[in-house]
């Protein structure tokens, strides 16, 4: 399939030309035709699979045929960072149209957003937060809106936003297009799903949630002391070309950070306690190479779309298979090939264990040359006794099948 195979006017056909983009992505080739077409549509897909452009293309041409001037389609983002990626994808699409968007998010100077709205912004791209403070001082209304993308609605009800959520949806006019973007169906998406949308279309791509083939996973088995010392050793390595390294804490974040300093690594952080200017600067330097390597937590893990990234290294194992595939994610970005290394130690080994049974499969277990070699070996799942008797209601007898 191409693009030029989709309905849509000159002016978009243009720019997606501009981007050389050919070949629809599969969540666009299967979305795109169902929004043209008006319906509402349920979208399983994680960034990176190129679901921005599957709800711009179809809501820009939209807007533009009817030659739209009021603010007439609302994207609602979780995070201030995937807010400004749609931003940024928006004025790629729009370019040759007069459609504009507006961003609106917390943590950033009012004046320019309101700026931005007053000038006449048709879309707007907003987290829930400032969005509802917007519309309660009279700077935005929702009462003309005809299209609301809800992305990553996961994420969304992750971080709380239901509430938020309900009271902007309240606002939107009835008779509307939505379309709902999630990398996760759990039982919290499809409630959203039941509440807003009506009939959609439901679009699947790639099934459950694993992590993409081309991705090389391994496991370095570290002491916690030798964590550091791996970790700058592996990036010596000439192909590891630009990497995320991911903490558990922030304070990790920034520990590891000025080790890497230190060593003279280029290597920036990026976490919730920085400002948002540190945060779109650390973003903007990795994004133009000037640092090789960015040092995150999971804040950043989710939604970043940063093309080329060569390696995803897990300084600390995320407590879920979930986070995991989400970071790793990073890498093999549209295709691509990728590797994602893991340092884990001893008392990781539970999570280690319940990732490997999730995935389905063990991982490779890698050595940097000069370390201590350390085996890591899965909990034994616990017996417990059935039987009566004082022993076994000892507390060290209590199930403990979660490991199992
Ligand atoms: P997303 O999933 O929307 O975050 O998109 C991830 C990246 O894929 C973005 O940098 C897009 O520019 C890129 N992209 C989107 N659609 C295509 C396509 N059809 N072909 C190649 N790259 C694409």
């Amino acid at each position: 399939m191409s693009f030029s195979e989709f309905p849509v006017s000159p002016e978009i056909h243009r720019s997606i030309k501009d981007r050389g983009h050919h070949t629809p992505t599969p969540v666009q080739a299967g979305a795109i035709p169902v929004a043209l077409s008006g319906r509402d549509v349920v979208a399983t897909a994680e960034t990176g699979s190129g679901k921005t452009a599957a709800f711009l293309i179809p809501t820009i041409d939209r807007l533009h045929r009817k030659n739209t001037r009021h603010l007439a389609a609302l994207v609602i983002m979780p995070t201030r960072e995937l807010a400004a990626q749609a931003a940024r994808e928006f004025d790629l699409i729009a370019r040759h149209t007069r459609i504009r968007c507006a961003t609106v998010v917390g943590g950033e100077a009012e004046r320019r957003q309101i700026d931005e709205i007053r000038k006449g912004a048709q879309v707007l791209v907003a987290c829930p937060g400032r969005l509802i403070d917007f519309i309660e001082r009279g700077i935005v209304k929702l009462d003309k809106i005809e299209v609301v993308i809800i992305d990553e609605a996961d994420r969304l009800l992750d971080m709380g936003f239901l509430p938020q959520l309900r009271r902007i949806m309240r606002m939107v006019p009835k008779n509307r297009q939505t379309m709902m973007f999630s990398a996760t169906m759990a039982s919290g998406p499809e409630m959203i799903a039941r509440e807003f949308l009506t009939t959609p279309e439901r679009i699947t791509v790639g099934g459950k949630s694993a992590p993409p083939s081309q991705i090389r996973q391994s496991i370095y088995p570290v002491t916690l002391e030798n964590k550091g010392p791996v970790l700058l050793e592996i990036l010596k390595r000439p192909e590891v070309e630009s990497a995320i390294v991911f903490t558990r804490t922030k304070s990790r974040a920034d520990r590891v950070a000025k080790m890497l300093q230190r060593a003279h690594v280029n290597a920036v952080q990026i976490h919730g306690d920085r400002s948002q200017s540190q945060r779109n600067a650390a973003l903007a330097g990795f994004r133009a190479r000037k640092f090789r390597v960015m040092v995150a937590t999971d804040v950043a893990a989710r939604g970043l779309d940063i093309p080329d990234v060569s390696h995803v290294i897990n300084f600390d194992l995320p407590d879920e298979t979930d986070g995991y595939i989400h970071r790793i994610g990073r890498t093999a970005r549209m295709g691509k090939a990728g590797e994602a290394i893991s340092l884990v130690t001893q008392d990781e080994r539970v999570n280690l264990a319940r990732l490997e049974r999730t995935l389905g499969n063990v991982l490779d277990r890698e050595h940097v040359e000069g370390f201590e070699k350390i085996e890591i070996h899965a909990p034994k799942p616990v017996t417990v006794f059935r039987s009566s008797g004082a022993r076994n209601r000892s507390t060290r007898n209590r199930p403990r099948s979660r490991w199992a």
